[in-house]
């Protein structure tokens, strides 16, 4: 846990008592900090009240005697409508923070990398975490993924904060300055919370606020505002920009593709052998991490270790199991056709189950990747939609539940003379017709998997 006594003398609220609130609450108690703490769910205040901090409704705060209100990011502060006490925070002169800045000021010596973007903070981060760890630097990784920002352990001088930030948090810090930022990409997301999507790019733009001379940012462009905000970085002075660009030289950046890097001085690193890093996408996040990690003064050959001992996150292309030729992979991750396209992107002969509740648009945007489906087993809510979008172009069987629909997959996979094929659970829509969350879908696809008769289990993860 965090020390917060640097903050001693402080009085602070938190607002939402979830994972976040309820460790910056065990933080503030343990360094002896005024606490009031708040939240809508009785239970998640009585565990508040457990930890030391006092209970009081929202109207009866008196905001004269607090330091900051600590808020939740799920919580809206402004849009679509702002939370009371935001409300009031606002009205007092009140700083709204998040436990990551208290963070940044109970650890002003240690270093901090920064990861967002639209979509594959996650693996990034996951990716330089253990990068980091297996190159023997001593580093944490938490915020968006994995422990809250107040859970990580102390690491002091030259200690390294590995940190996912959502748009949400970046909104909420005032102090905190990323080392390294790394800017992966941006395309439409949030935007009841931003108001637009000019709302959304300058919430993640926080991610470059205070970074100083020596400080580096890292930047995908391969999308128009993501361009824009690369101009403009590169163009403060003292903070090195490094922009990564899919299959293009880039200057004094870092060029990928699918299974390769390129570095700026022309280093080239060949993971197409990496299972756990397939497609472009995937390339960007190795490209990114490469970058941090390189900075960090790690050296190469660690970094490549790094990557290829790499083990991949649950539910985003996660291999489970085998049987003969064909490959199961969970990519529940993929609620929507976007995600899924970069899993189609990644592999060929596949067996692709998808279904559930559907997005606009359902599956129509991923025709460009049909060539590559074998055929297509439909589950859930969407079935009569996407059995209307695929007439004609792919075969496809309606199978109801995830159950039926892999021992369908699995029966065509092992048929067809054990050609290497893929079984790829990649939904194209959210769960919550059947399951409980995309995780809660993809646990069930592994444990299902890895019972198939003949099933080798393949990965780490649970
Ligand atoms: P996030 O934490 O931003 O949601 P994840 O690393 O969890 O990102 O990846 C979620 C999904 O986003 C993946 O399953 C994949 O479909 C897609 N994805 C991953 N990395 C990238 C990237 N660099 N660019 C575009 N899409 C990506």
């Amino acid at each position: 846990m965090i020390d917060l006594a640097v903050l001693k003398g402080s009085s602070f609220v938190v607002l939402g008592l979830a994972r976040s609130g309820l460790s910056t609450v065990r933080a503030l108690a343990a360094a002896g900090i005024e606490c009031v703490a708040w939240d809508d769910n009785p239970p998640s205040r009585e565990q508040a009240v457990g930890m030391g901090a006092t209970l009081v409704e929202p109207a009866a705060i008196d905001w004269s005697r607090v330091s900051a209100l600590i808020i939740s990011p799920g919580i809206p502060n402004r849009l679509p409508t702002p939370h009371p006490a935001a409300v009031a925070a606002r009205a007092a002169g009140k700083p709204i923070l998040c436990d990551v800045e208290l963070l940044a000021r109970a650890e002003p010596k240690a270093r901090f990398v920064a990861i967002t973007g639209t979509n594959g903070k996650s693996t990034t981060t996951a990716l330089i975490g253990h990068i980091l760890e297996e190159a023997g630097m001593r580093s944490e990784v938490g915020g968006n993924i994995g422990r809250g920002a107040l859970d990580l352990a102390p690491l002091g001088v030259g200690g390294v904060y590995v940190l996912e930030l959502s748009s949400y948090q970046l909104e909420l810090l005032a102090t905190f300055r990323a080392n390294i930022a790394i800017w992966l990409n941006i395309t439409p997301d949030h935007i009841d919370r931003h108001g637009d999507m000019a709302g959304y790019v300058a919430a993640k733009k926080n991610i470059f606020a205070r970074q100083q001379s020596g400080d580096c940012a890292v930047i995908g462009t391969d999308d128009e505002p993501s361009r824009a905000i690369e101009r403009e970085i590169a163009g403060r002075p003292g903070v090195t920009c490094v922009p990564l660009a899919l299959d293009a030289p880039v200057a004094g950046g870092i060029s990928y593709r699918a299974g390769m890097l390129i570095d700026a001085d022309g280093y080239t690193v060949d993971f197409s052998d990496v299972p756990t890093l397939p497609g472009d996408h995937n390339a960007q996040n190795a490209a990114a991490a490469w970058a941090a990690c390189r900075w960090l003064d790690v050296p190469r050959e660690k970094i490549v270790a790094g990557l290829r001992s790499y083990q991949g996150l649950p539910h985003r292309q996660e291999r489970v199991a085998s049987v003969g030729n064909a490959v199961y992979i969970n990519d529940s991750k993929a609620t929507n056709a976007d995600a899924t396209a970069r899993a189609l992107s990644s592999y060929r002969n596949i067996y692709w189950i998808l279904g559930g509740q559907a997005k606009e648009g359902g599956v129509a945007p991923l025709a460009a990747y049909f060539n590559r489906i074998l055929h297509a087993f439909l589950i859930g809510e969407a079935s009569d939609l996407f059995a209307s979008q695929l007439r004609g172009k792919l075969p496809y069987t309606r199978c109801g539940d995830l159950q039926s629909a892999l021992d369908a997959a699995h029966a065509y996979a092992q048929r067809e003379g054990g050609a290497p094929s893929v079984v790829l659970l990649s939904p194209a829509c959210a769960s919550w017709d059947q399951w409980k969350s995309y995780e809660h879908r993809g646990d069930a696809f592994r444990a299902m998997a890895r019972a198939l008769p003949g099933a080798r289990r393949l990965g780490k993860a649970a």
